[in-house]
């Protein structure tokens, strides 16, 4: 009998294999292909769209799911300026990454709870 934390742990797991660019790409809702930018709100094809981590990998932030937006290529090479990276900056980045964790949870709990019910 499988129990339900490790087939949440396995679901995970499987995330873990995928780049995060993919993993972004499959997160993101798109619209026949077309991606919204989580910077400047413009709709792009897939090609022309970055996976970024809401908080920096050189603060620690991961490559899961819940750290990962979809972002154009020219507001990710923009974003090198604007990126002040203070305290506050990052005391956001943590709680929209919290948030972000709690739906992707949500959503896994419920397809499991879907296909095993
Ligand atoms: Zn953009």
């Amino acid at each position: 009998m499988v129990k339900f934390k490790e087939l949440l742990d396995m679901v995970n797991g499987m995330d873990a294999e995928l780049s995060y660019r993919e993993k972004a790409l499959r997160e993101a809702s798109s619209n026949n292909g077309w991606y919204k930018c989580s910077k400047c709100g413009k709709s792009f094809r897939a090609k022309d769209m970055d996976a970024d981590h809401i908080t920096p990998r050189s603060r620690g932030g991961g490559n899961e799911k819940a750290n990962l937006q979809l972002i154009c290529k020219h507001c990710n090479r923009s974003k090198g300026a604007d990126m002040s990276d203070t305290a506050a900056d990052l005391v956001k980045n943590i709680t929209a990454q919290a948030k972000r964790r709690r739906d992707v949870e949500k959503t896994q709990r419920d397809f499991l709870k879907k296909s095993f019910n």
